[in-house]
């Protein structure tokens, strides 16, 4: 079977890992990647073998700084069957008249508001309902974090209310634009954050509500979560459900902080430092008065990238089947 042609739109710290994971896959291909200027990234891309594509009016400031461009973003666009939108939140929502005109299938992430799709997709939650859709959104590293644990402990026991409270990294670890420098800052002010009812555009019977407050730390986000569940249950069924989720990794062995989780993904040799789990403390895991607690740590420059895999591989119908999908995928990447 030909592989799906793919392009990433916005090569930032989302699309040059999706376009990495993509290109690590046997059916799919990428066929070029985005940069709206030609700079380090635009280099390196280059040096990576991809095919870079600029818009119009810039595509002269490419060849002026010699580093080649294929031809213009729109070009691009033609010659895929799938585009994955990584540009910043709120840019990719004016891109979606290009891809219609192109008739190309789109995903865009979770900077974006779901209507703008009508489907938001997180592969163990819902991959059969995104089989053949045109537009898909891969909801944010957080909701996707919630996702995974709330999708299989509510199969497995039911839950009555989910309570998260997230504290989340300032920015990324190549921003050098964004704060907070010395203060925690709750964001928003006003609750619930949109963390909680983003949940329920993937998962909308889940009573769910929502924290959130950003501190000066650029390596990862860290939940409270915190469940009331249907069914009795132990700690340890709970953690035999989570252990069976591949995407799933529990830490303890002394890991005490997301310094030393990031540590582990160095010592693993992941590309990028990249922790594509949802990293839960195993002792933190706690049944108390039938309330089930836990933490867990979420890569937020990672963890969507199998996401984005999986969307396509179900809007392309290249597997029918999502435990199949994440499986391979999983295993293309090396996770
Ligand atoms: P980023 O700023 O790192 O990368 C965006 C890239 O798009 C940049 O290279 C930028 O130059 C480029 N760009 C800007 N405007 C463009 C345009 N009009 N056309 C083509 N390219 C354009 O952003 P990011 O962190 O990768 O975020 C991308 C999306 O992923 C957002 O929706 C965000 O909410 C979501 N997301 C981000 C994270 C995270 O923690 N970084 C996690 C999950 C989801």
């Amino acid at each position: 079977m030909a592989k799906a042609k793919i392009a990433v739109n916005g090569y930032g710290t989302i699309g040059k890992r999706v376009a990495d994971a993509v290109r690590a896959q046997d059916d799919m291909e990428i066929i070029g990647i985005s940069k709206t200027k030609p700079n380090y990234e635009a280099a390196v891309a280059h040096q990576l073998g991809y095919d870079i594509y600029a818009p119009a009016a810039n595509l002269g400031a490419f060849e002026k700084a010699g580093i080649p461009a294929a031809g213009s973003i729109e070009e691009m666009v033609e010659k895929v069957d799938l585009v994955a939108d990584c540009t910043p939140g709120g840019v990719g929502e004016a891109n979606k008249a290009l891809y219609e005109k192109a008739g190309v299938k789109a995903i865009w992430q979770g900077g974006e508001e779901h209507e703008l799709t009508g489907f938001s997709f997180n592969a163990v939650s819902n991959y059969e309902g995104a089989l053949g859709l045109d537009f898909v959104r891969v909801v944010s590293c957080n909701t996707t974090g919630l996702c995974r644990v709330i999708y299989p402990i509510d199969k497995a026991f039911g839950v009555n209310k989910v309570r998260a409270t997230l504290v989340r990294r300032a920015t990324d670890p190549n921003d050098i634009k964004k704060g907070p420098i010395n203060a925690i800052v709750p964001d928003p002010i006003k609750l619930p954050s949109h963390h909680g009812p983003d949940v329920k555009t993937v998962i909308p019977h889940i009573n769910i509500t929502s924290a959130a407050m950003k501190i000066p730390t650029t390596l990862m986000h860290v939940h409270t979560v915190n469940m009331e569940l249907k069914n009795e249950c132990t700690a340890e069924d709970v953690r035999k459900v989570l252990g069976s989720q591949s995407r799933i990794r529990f830490v303890g062995q002394g890991i005490s902080s997301t310094a030393e989780i990031i540590e582990v993904a160095r010592d693993i040799k992941r590309p990028r430092n990249d922790m594509w789990e949802n990293c839960v403390w195993t002792d933190s895991v706690t049944m108390h008065e039938g309330e089930l607690y836990f933490f867990q740590a979420i890569h937020q420059e990672s963890i969507v990238v199998p996401e984005n895999v999986d969307a396509i591989r179900a809007m392309m119908e290249l597997e029918s089947d999502g435990a199949k999908s994440i499986q391979k995928t999983n295993k293309a990447i090396g996770l």
